[in-house]
Order: C-alpha cells, then sequence, then structure tokens
C-alpha cells in the first residue's frame, strides 16, 4: 500500500514538473531542423516560418540544415531528439514516400514524430541549363527519348522531392537518365547554373528567380494550372506530359512524446507565422502560399501523411524504385 502511494506521488510530481514547463516553454533557442542543404527550397520555407515563429514565440528558431541520404539521415536526427520543443523538423512529402522507397529506415515516419501543422504546398518545375539542346517540353521530351542516360538528372537523393519527380518524369518518357544525387537541390541549382548537370526537377521556390531572370531553361509546372508568379510558364500537363502533377507539401514536426501543450503552442506559433504579411508575399513570390489556419494543425497533419504514405506506396511499388 504504502509502496503504491509513494509510486503516484511520484507520478503527479512528475506530471506537475512537465506542465510547469510546458507553461514556461520556451525558455531558450529553438532548433529546426531541415534535412536539405542550405540555400535550397526546403530551407527558404523553413527560414521563413522559422524567423516569424520565433517573434510569437519571444524566442530565436535557428534552422540546422543535416542534409543526404533524400531527407532520411535529418529525420533519423530528430526521431532521436529530446522531446522537449526545443527541437523541431521541416520535412516535405519525402516522409511519406521514404517508408515505400527504403528497405530499413531508422525511424518511423508516422510513429517517431509528434505532427504541428502542414506548411505550404509548393508547386514543381521541371528546368534545364541553359544551353541545354531542347527549347521546350516537347523537345526536351523527345532529346531525353533519344539520349536517354546520356541525360544527366539532379536530385537530392533518394526520398527527395526532386527524387519523386525524376522517377515520374522517366516512367512517363519510358527511359532512364542518369542520377546526379546532392545533399540538397540548393547546391544542384549551383550546378544547374554551372552548366555541370543537365536537368532537374525542383519545387518553384528554388527555380522562380532564376527562371525569371532566364539563367536556366523551364519546361513546365508541375500544377493543374499555371503558377501566378510564372505566368508564362504551360503545366507539363498542356505541355505534352498529360496528367503530370505533383505537388511538394510540407509539415512540421517535433520528436514523438513532445508534450501536447508544446505541440499546442507550436501550432499557434505556426498558424501565426502564416499569416504574416512578410511570409504570404514572400510565398507568393516564389509560387506558393501557406495553408490555411484549419490545416496548420496536428490532426491536419497526421491525417495528410498517413493518406500520402497510402497513395504514394503502389506508386513506387510499380517504379520498382528502392534504396536500402
Ligand atoms: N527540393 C529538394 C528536394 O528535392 C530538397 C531541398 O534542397 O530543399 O526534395
Amino acid at each position: 500500500m504504502k509502496i503504491r502511494f509513494v509510486t503516484s506521488l511520484a507520478c503527479l510530481t512528475l506530471v506537475a514538473g512537465a506542465t510547469a514547463h510546458a507553461q514556461e516553454y520556451p525558455t531558450k533557442t529553438i532548433t529546426m531542423i531541415v534535412p536539405f542543404a542550405a540555400g535550397g527550397p526546403t530551407d527558404t520555407v523553413a527560414r521563413l516560418i522559422a524567423q516569424s515563429m520565433g517573434t510569437r514565440l519571444k524566442q530565436q528558431i535557428i534552422v540546422e540544415n543535416v542534409g543526404g541520404a533524400g531527407g532520411t539521415i535529418g529525420a533519423a536526427r530528430v526521431a532521436k531528439a529530446a522531446p522537449d520543443g526545443y527541437t523541431l523538423f521541416l520535412h516535405h512529402i519525402g516522409q511519406s514516400t521514404a517508408p515505400s522507397l527504403y528497405r530499413k529506415l531508422p525511424y518511423n515516419a508516422v510513429d517517431s514524430f509528434e505532427p504541428i501543422g502542414l506548411v505550404t504546398d509548393v508547386p514543381m518545375t521541371v528546368v534545364a541549363r541553359k544551353d541545354f539542346p531542347a527549347k521546350d517540353a516537347r523537345e526536351m521530351i523527345a532529346y531525353v527519348k533519344a539520349n536517354k542516360d546520356k541525360v544527366t538528372y539532379a536530385n537530392a537523393g533518394v526520398g527527395s522531392a526532386s527524387h519523386l519527380c525524376g522517377m515520374l518524369l522517366m516512367t512517363a518518357l519510358g527511359t532512364e537518365m542518369t542520377t546526379v544525387p546532392y545533399k540538397g537541390t540548393g547546391p544542384a541549382m549551383n550546378d544547374l547554373l554551372g552548366g555541370q548537370v543537365d536537368l532537374m526537377c525542383d519545387q518553384t521556390t528554388n527555380t522562380t528567380s532564376q527562371i525569371k531572370s532566364e539563367k536556366i531553361r523551364v519546361y513546365g509546372v508541375t500544377t493543374k494550372t499555371r503558377v501566378a508568379s510564372l505566368p508564362n510558364v504551360p503545366t507539363l500537363n498542356d505541355a505534352g506530359l498529360p496528367g503530370f502533377e505533383v505537388g511538394v507539401w510540407h509539415g512540421l514536426y517535433a520528436p514523438k512524446g513532445t508534450p501536447k501543450p508544446v505541440i499546442d503552442n507550436l501550432a499557434a506559433a505556426l498558424q501565426f507565422a502564416l499569416k504574416d504579411a512578410t511570409v504570404k508575399q514572400r510565398f507568393a513570390d516564389l509560387g506558393t502560399a501557406p495553408v490555411p489556419d484549419n490545416q496548420a494543425r496536428p490532426e491536419a497533419l497526421r491525417t495528410h501523411l498517413k493518406a500520402e504514405i497510402d497513395k504514394w506506396a503502389p506508386i513506387i511499388k510499380k517504379a520498382g524504385v528502392y534504396a536500402d
């Protein structure tokens, strides 16, 4: 009896302690892990929301880039981090494709994380180095079909959005290209600009300014309708790849076990950031928009992630792509 009493008292003290900490949160700098290199599109989205969320939380949020293996190295780091609200994770659609692409993952994409909310859904663009010998999508399709693996395709590793888009492109064209993996499409863009690699498919958050300044070629956007910030760029569907559609949704997570009051506090800060006029304007300039309030919530991200895992599993299986 006595032992039981002592145990429950200890539990009560622990719960009270956790609640008190959650109420004080945050008392120090928060780290937001991006599973790709600095200067790329996921990094851009993270830095924009981190700054505004930091304002709301009255604590700085620093972005740490942990790139490699298509985002899975960063995800593994977060899955092992302390669930105290001081490690956050901004990832994209790759969180839903990795479980089908990797035979072994050192984490569970759903169970190792606490969802905070969806952030944005970013269109992609198929782009090429400026002197690639194809002026439009039809010429690009013909060129790739004729030259196959002589054409090089940059991506951010198996599990990245650029990998997924490339996989869909190669399936649609019925041919392989030679894949060149990077730790993120920030460095990949540098090589595309330098002419060291031929093609890439990447978020408008990374390609818009290069397209506008005509430093790279663009063949189309991956959305159903044209993107307002790139009005002259056709949809790939209209440009010769019927039904070619993919959007890169982004979500914010914390390690599993992060206390609910902390998650709720972070979701409120995310909703604040997504209504911030500067964030909205930057997103619009880069071809995207923040999700509405009802999507920037844990339940919305949890539901979306599970649905996307189920959606991509058969497509990836059919493509026969996997990594160890
Ligand atoms: N856009 C990249 C991807 O293909 C990642 C990045 O560098 O943000 O997933």
